[in-house]
């Protein structure tokens, strides 16, 4: 039997109408700039974004690095939130290969930064410190339960950003998921970031890349700085191909999954040994922890395993499930299911 795997959503599978496209895909060099398809795909995630222009990347990590990179130079600070994806999960590449100085800011559980601490963390001028130089923001916020971040706090994030002449970076891997769930247009939620890289690999379920979206200039030296890294891709309409099928006709999908996070958190939040706020499910992604006199996290994985369903343990007893295109609401009720018999073993 083919696992329920909640592990992440970058699992999705190409679609039949994916993989049809990227078959017979129009291509060229991209380093050569001569890629049609690619070229179609980041006009369609320029305009979304409403930017001025978009480069594709590999990964959202390299999208993540470049825009970094491309606004600091080397001994420049940027304040980032402790659960961020580029200060937890990118091997800490702005400080190894862009000797960028990170001045961590606690999110809130919300995915927000408090904004006076945000503010003081603004360095003045002074022989003693690194120049405070970009705000990085994450929407939906992946390691605090998927929250999407609302327009009203990137105004608030854009006053102190103009105020101090800093820069903000939007690490967007699942903004469509963030759109999609306060109903509004992801240009609303763009529009205060001066650039934005978001994932065509996870809910949207193409196989692979990012866009890095912003100013015409700014993608100049983006490009610049892709292709210093090693990721300067040739014949990637391929690739692209699936991007515009996933930029076309699978965002409003998102919703299913929405859905089934909340109805899976809704029977998770009722299960003896699960600690659980459902109310703070608003997109596809849960955190729950296990508290449970026999069963530690690792067995409980196990167990899990044995029945063919697989979730992560991000931190000890601490779990992580996300809903996408390849989990059925049939699926999340047996997840739900079979979570319970466990726990009542
Ligand atoms: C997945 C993710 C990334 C990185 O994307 P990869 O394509 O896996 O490198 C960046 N930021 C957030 C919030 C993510 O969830």
């Amino acid at each position: 039997m083919k696992p329920i795997d909640l592990r992440s959503d970058t699992l999705t599978q190409p679609t039949p109408a994916m993989r049809k496209a990227m078959a017979n895909a129009e291509v060229g060099d991209d380093v050569f700039e001569e890629d049609p398809t690619l070229k179609k795909l980041e006009t369609l995630a320029a305009k979304k974004t409403g930017k001025e222009s978009a480069l594709f990347v590999p990964s959202g990590t390299m999208g993540n690095l470049v825009s970094v990179l491309s606004h600091c130079q080397r001994g420049d600070e940027i304040l980032l939130g402790d659960r961020s994806h580029i200060f937890l999960h990118e091997v800490g590449g702005i400080a190894a290969l862009g000797g960028v100085h990170s001045r961590i800011i606690p999110n809130n559980p919300d995915g927000t930064l408090p904004l006076p601490l945000l503010e003081n963390s603004i360095r003045q001028s002074d022989i003693h410190y690194p120049p405070t130089r970009l705000i990085c923001l994450e929407n939906t916020h992946n390691f605090c339960q998927g929250s999407p971040l609302s327009p009203e706090f990137m105004d608030s994030v854009r006053v102190l950003a103009t105020k101090y002449g800093l820069k903000i970076h939007l690490d967007g891997a699942r903004i469509f998921n963030a759109a999609v769930a306060l109903d509004i247009e992801v240009e609303t939620l763009t529009r205060q970031a001066d650039s934005v890289m978001f994932c065509l690999s996870k809910g949207l379920s193409a196989p692979v890349g990012s866009l890095i979206c912003s100013s015409r200039q700014f993608i100049q030296r983006a490009r610049k700085f892709r292709k210093m890294v090693g990721g300067g891709m040739r014949q990637a309409g391929h690739l692209a191909a699936a991007g515009l099928v996933a930029l076309e006709n699978l965002v409003q999908r998102l919703k299913d999954d929405h859905l089934n996070a909340k109805t899976l958190a809704e029977q998770l939040a009722l299960i003896k040994g699960i600690e659980l706020d459902q109310t703070k499910i608003k997109t596809n992604i849960i955190f729950f922890k296990l508290n449970h006199p026999q069963i530690d996290g690792d067995t409980f994985i196990n167990l899990l395993e044995a029945k063919s369903i697989k979730i992560l343990m991000t931190d000890p007893g601490v779990f992580r499930a996300v809903l996408h295109r390849d989990v059925s609401r049939e699926q999340t009720e047996t997840v739900a299911q079979t979570i319970q018999s466990i726990l009542t073993l």
